[in-house]
Formats: C-alpha cells, sequence, structure tokens
C-alpha cells in the first residue's frame, strides 16, 4: 500500500496486484523503533537516536540502507495521506508515543490514529480515568487492563456497558458499525458520562465507527467533557480495517490500479531481461510486463517467504534468502529467548537502492526491488518497527525506481 502510494505520488503508471493481507490484522499503530538492542530490550523514547545506535550496531538493517532525509520524508507523505484522506494520524517528529496494549502493557510507537492520541497523555500524567469496555465484546477487557496498569496508575476505574440492542457474540466490527450511527453515539456517551465520577480522562476499545470514525468519535468526546482515548483491540482489528478502507478507496484516485482480488501466480525475468507476471491463475489469469517491480509479498504470514524442510525459499522469484545455515539454528531451543529467534531476521538481503542481491553482492534484476518485512536483517515485531519498516523501506524503494529510464511498460495477453 506504501509503496503504490508513494509511486502514485512521483506520477508513476502502477499496478497493485495481490490479496489485502495481513493488514485488518494490524492494531493501526504506525511503530518506528521503540527497541534497541533486542538483547536488553531499551526502549527509546526518541527513535531518531534508537536508529543512529542501529546504525552503529547493525550496519546489514534496512534502516542503515536508507537516509534519514528519505525517513522524514516517507512519514511525512503518509501521514500526510492519511490526514487528508479523512483518517488523521498523529506523531510528535521528534519523539515516540506511549500506547495502551489489548492486554495492559505499554509499548512505544510513533505514529497513532487521532482517536488513540489522548492515551499517550494519559500514560504520563494518569490522572482518574475511567476505562469502559462492554458486554459480550470479545477480546478486550477493562478490568484485565486496568489489573495490569493500576500499579502505576492508581486512579484508573472501570466500567463495562451492557449494548441491549446487539444480541450475541459482539466483535469490534461489529460493534463499530453500530457505533457509525450518531444516535448510538449519543446514547453511549450519554451512559458513560453517568458513570464518570470525577474522571478526567476515558479510554474505551477501538470501535467508534469503521468509515466514519473522526466526527462519531468527536461526538462523543464532545460530550463527555474530557479527553477520550480509543485503545488497540484483538484482533480482527478496526483500525486496521479503517486503514485498509482508506488505502483501497483513495489508491485508485490517485490512479493505481489496484487489483486486491488477484495474485501473482508466476513472475519471470525474460532472456531481454524484461519482467513479466502471471496475474490469476492459468485458466483466467493474464500476463503483465513491467518496467520495474517492487516486492512487498512480507514474510512467512504475509507469504513472501515459505519454510521448507531444509531451508526457506523466497515464493516468486526464487530470489536468495538470508538465513542460518541449519534448521536446527532458526530458533533457540528457550523461546523467550532475549535476543529474538534467527528466522525472526531471515528474507532478502538487497543493495543501496533496495534491490535483491545474490551472495556475492549483484543485484538478481536492475529493476527489481523489494520492501517490508521480507527484507532480511530486521526483527520487526520484537523492535517495534513493523509499519516504519513497511513505509520507509517502500518510500526508498519507489525512490529508487523513479530512477530508471522509462520505456518497456505495457499489459498484453501471453
Ligand atoms: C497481528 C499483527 C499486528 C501488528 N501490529 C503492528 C503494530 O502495532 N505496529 C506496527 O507498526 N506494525 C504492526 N504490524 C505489522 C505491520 O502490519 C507490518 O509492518 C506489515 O504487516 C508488514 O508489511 P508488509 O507489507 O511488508 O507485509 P505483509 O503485511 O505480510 O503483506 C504482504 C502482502 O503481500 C501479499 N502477497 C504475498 N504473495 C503474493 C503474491 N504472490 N501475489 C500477490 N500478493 C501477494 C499478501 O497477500 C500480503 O497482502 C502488525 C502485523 C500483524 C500481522
Amino acid at each position: 500500500m506504501a509503496a503504490s502510494l508513494f509511486a502514485a505520488l512521483r506520477g508513476i503508471d502502477t499496478i497493485q496486484v495481490g490479496p489485502v493481507g495481513t493488514l485488518p490484522f494490524a492494531s493501526g499503530l504506525l511503530d518506528f523503533i521503540g527497541v534497541h538492542p533486542v538483547r536488553t530490550g531499551r526502549w527509546h523514547p526518541n527513535p531518531w537516536e534508537a536508529i543512529a545506535q542501529l546504525r552503529q550496531d547493525e550496519s546489514d538493517h534496512p534502516y542503515a540502507v536508507m537516509t534519514t532525509r528519505e525517513m522524514r520524508t516517507a512519514w511525512k507523505q503518509m501521514l500526510a495521506f492519511l490526514t487528508d484522506s479523512g483518517l488523521p494520524y498523529v506523531a510528535h517528529p521528534e519523539r515516540n508515543m506511549r500506547m495502551i496494549n489489548p492486554v495492559g502493557t505499554v509499548k512505544l510507537t510513533y505514529a497513532v490514529p487521532r482517536s488513540m492520541m489522548a492515551a499517550d497523555e494519559a500514560l504520563r500524567r494518569r490522572p482518574p480515568c475511567l476505562l469502559v469496555d462492554f458486554a459480550g465484546l470479545k477480546g478486550f477487557s477493562a478490568r484485565q487492563i486496568a489489573a495490569r496498569l493500576k500499579l502505576h496508575w492508581p486512579a484508573l476505574r472501570t466500567t463495562r456497558l451492557p449494548i441491549p440492542a446487539l444480541e450475541g457474540e459482539l466483535q469490534p466490527e461489529r460493534l463499530a458499525r453500530f457505533l457509525e450511527r450518531r444516535d448510538h453515539c449519543r446514547e453511549l456517551a450519554k451512559a458513560i458520562k453517568s458513570r464518570l465520577a470525577g474522571a478526567q480522562a476515558v479510554g474505551l476499545p477501538a470501535v467508534v465507527g469503521l468509515h466514519r470514525a473522526g466526527p462519531h468519535f468527536d461526538l462523543i468526546q464532545r460530550r463527555l467533557g474530557v479527553p477520550l482515548f480509543e485503545i488497540p483491540t484483538l484482533l480482527p482489528s478496526v483500525p486496521g480495517r479503517r486503514l485498509l478502507d482508506t488505502f483501497s478507496r483513495q489508491l485508485p484516485r490517485l490512479g493505481v490500479r489496484t487489483w486486491y482480488q488477484y495474485a501473482v501466480k508466476q513472475a519471470q525475468i525474460r532472456a531481454d531481461g524484461a519482467l513479466h507476471f502471471r496475474i490469476g491463475s492459468a485458466a483466467d489469469g493474464f500476463w503483465v510486463q513491467s518496467r520495474a517491480a517492487i516486492l512487498a509479498t512480507g514474510r512467512f504470514l504475509g507469504r513472501g517467504l515459505h519454510a521448507e524442510r531444509t531451508a526457506i525459499r523466497e515464493n516468486l522469484f526464487d530470489l536468495p534468502v538470508h538465513q542460518p545455515d541449519k534448521r536446527g539454528q532458526w530458533h533457540h531451543k528457550d523461546l523467550l529467548h532475549p535476543d529474538g529467534h534467527a528466522i525472526n531476521r531471515a528474507g532478502l538481503m538487497v543493495d543501496a537502492r533496495f534491490r535483491p542481491v545474490d551472495k556475492d553482492g549483484a543485484p538478481r534484476h536492475p529493476r527489481l526491488f523489494a520492501a517490508g518485512s521480507i527484507l532480511a536483517h530486521q526483527d520487526w515485531v520484537r523492535q517495534k518497527c513493523g509499519s516504519g519498516l513497511a513505509i520507509t523501506s517502500a518510500y526508498a524503494a519507489v525512490a529508487a525506481c523513479a530512477q530508471i529510464p522509462r520505456g518497456l511498460e505495457g499489459t498484453h495477453a501471453p
């Protein structure tokens, strides 16, 4: 999504192919880097300091391959796009924010939906605060969150609200659709207000609307008269859906041809160097020839990589994958080893222009680039850098792609 956006902003004729994958699972928080080094789990309130340190310690990390200027521009364009598209995001340029996880732990992140912003301030000041949850809502318990946070935040209280209009199992998305209606939001604000009892902030699960989240969130906050914040839920995640909906709606308007319902089934580098892709099945698929390609197929969850009996392979081009020599070295014996597991740093090695390279460092193809979690030498879960890595590497890959001369475009039947 990020690569398509940056390509469209540069006026590059772009096709985005692929099922939407893991975005609906994501929390909606855009991490940049919160932890370095992984071994000590050190938190960094300032992400730029963490990156400076990371570049010294891990010169192969993708963040060490791109420039600070590229990173800043990538964030600027991404946040402007989201805000202009009606999904405002907030970031403090020089510092990470604190955010509450669905299970009540706290993490550092960089950019958050505006509806979560007040959590950062609340976590710092720890005022009397009411955490709300809903009877029957799966995977979110205000009491569980308060139990974890109360030691350092004694003024936390919780309350559980019934939603009589919604019977049966209540998933976050269903509740979010229910709260798409203003009268439902007004009722919710009234119910919370009656239980405020001096609370100076209110937190609730991220379920206030799906498509019209902003105005409805503002309505509830106005009626409460105190800062309100959403807390990410477990899967499926409404903030992840909001991101997905925003990209899916806006990218075609920017000229990107989005073929989400298809997958690339075959990729070929022909003898003359042309890149060809079969989109869809052999029976009803078609071929696309493109001037350049950005491979952003993710790791194992996204299906960019595949773990076979003895080796990890890249699924589309069979590109060389950086990985431990033997399967026995993929994981530590200790599941929670502070170093993490070597398999979580497997992926594609790239050159300074984000082109996948062979073991000797030569690019496999002059116009084939890679971005996102498929890149080697990073452990985005432990380093808390998932979205930041995806966004900044997409920017860097598109910037490199934009430098290649024109020609060879076109779509044609096999
Ligand atoms: C449960 C969960 C929670 C997360 N929480 C956070 C968080 O709190 N903060 C944060 O910053 N990040 C978070 N992330 C991570 C963030 O979403 C990652 O940065 C992102 O998933 C990495 O993006 P990616 O595009 O590189 O890979 P992926 O998201 O894995 O996407 C790869 C895409 O490629 C597609 N694809 C694969 N093969 C093909 C093919 N042959 N043809 C066409 N398409 C193909 C897949 O369908 C998929 O859509 C979370 C991710 C998950 C899964």
